[in-house]
């Protein structure tokens, strides 16, 4: 696991299948995303290690007296003892892929909420371990049975979901509000964007990435407009330290830590992409024709594969699949209304 200190009290956890973000402070951990299910002691590992570290900065700047020297504490270590790590709170989704929700019910259960088991609503046992937070159709998309596969242990379910476009936490936790905004039909029809708004640091789930072409997940809901949406969206609330560079950070979904820069090259890609695929389908090119004629040239180099999970075929023909069906339904909208019709 490597550990990347964003900002104050947020950190930046990778290789535990998707990036997870962790605010660690005073009021407990709270986790953007819990990586593949293998993963959970790795990362629980690495949250325990940056929390003891925190702990013993803090035990040895209450033990130093003002000017001391260093090795004069030693006497006064029973009096200051490193206190206990505070445990992980809440959970956000950013959506329901298992490398983002794979380890829920393993870190949820070494939790626990605020509120406990007497006040946290209709669920009996929210008390007894971390609140999951997400948009509606995450636990939807996680409560659906799939043919073939084990159905998901209800303890891996979100516990507070939302419909509506935002929600944030009632209180600051560790300093700062955190604030979910769902994204309708992007990367899934499940998405949060999830913003630190002290830390200013946003996380941005599969909606951003550094490695790849944007995953659309059409059987999950998935369309390239609310993509394009969901990344304009990110850079309405991204302020930039300088010119483009700095300032508001995010957290992609994959790879590395990025700027508002970074996502405005994305976007930017992505819309031409779809700009360009809309054309082809306007001249009444086939899916085949479109991926011969490669719209993605540029930036084959830097996002393209041939092969693995997320190639650039698949990308194509998801943003092909998409504007197809859009056109079509326009077209027999427009049929429909033509003057002299009669039905
Ligand atoms: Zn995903």
């Amino acid at each position: 696991m490597q550990v990347v200190h964003i900002r104050g009290n947020l950190y930046m956890l990778v290789g535990a299948g998707a990036n997870v973000t962790a605010s660690i402070g005073p009021d407990g951990v709270m986790l953007v995303d819990t990586g593949l299910p293998g993963q959970t002691d790795r990362l629980l590992a690495a949250i325990q290690r940056i929390q003891g570290a925190l702990l013993l900065d803090q035990a040895r700047a209450a033990r130093l007296p003002q000017g001391a020297a260093e090795g004069r504490s030693t006497i006064q270590d029973s009096q200051n003892p490193v206190p206990a790590p505070k445990p992980i709170r809440y959970i956000i989704n950013t959506h329901a892929h298992a490398d983002h929700t794979g380890g829920n019910a393993a870190v949820a259960a070494v939790g626990r909420t605020f509120t406990g088991g007497n006040v946290a609503g209709n669920i009996a046992d929210a008390g007894e371990g971390a609140a999951i937070l997400a948009h509606e159709n995450v636990l939807v998309r996680m409560n659906t049975p799939t043919p073939g596969q084990a159905a998901t242990p209800f303890r891996a379910l979100p516990t507070d979901t939302y419909y509506v476009d935002t929600m944030k936490l009632s209180h600051f936790f560790n300093g700062e509000g955190v604030q979910l905004m769902h994204q309708p039909a992007a990367h899934t029809d499940g998405d949060s964007l999830v913003w630190f708004r002290g830390s200013d640091v946003i996380a941005a789930g599969d909606i951003f990435n550094t490695e790849s072409y944007p995953v659309i997940d059409l059987a999950s809901g998935g369309h390239v407009n609310g993509l394009v949406a969901g990344l304009n969206r990110i850079l309405d609330l991204a302020v930039a330290e300088f010119r483009s560079e700095g300032g508001t950070l995010i957290v992609p979904g994959r790879g590395r830590l990025s700027d508002m820069g970074d996502v405005a090259y994305y976007r930017d890609m992505v819309t031409i992409v779809r700009d360009r695929v809309q054309a082809l389908i306007d001249k009444g090119l086939t899916v085949e024709q479109v991926k011969t004629a490669r719209p993605t040239f540029e930036w084959d180099g830097r996002y393209g594969a041939t092969s693995g999970r997320w190639t650039t075929d698949m990308f194509v023909e998801a943003v092909y699949t998409n504007l197809k069906a859009d056109t079509e339904a326009r077209r027999a909208a427009a049929a429909a209304t033509r003057p002299g019709r009669r039905p």
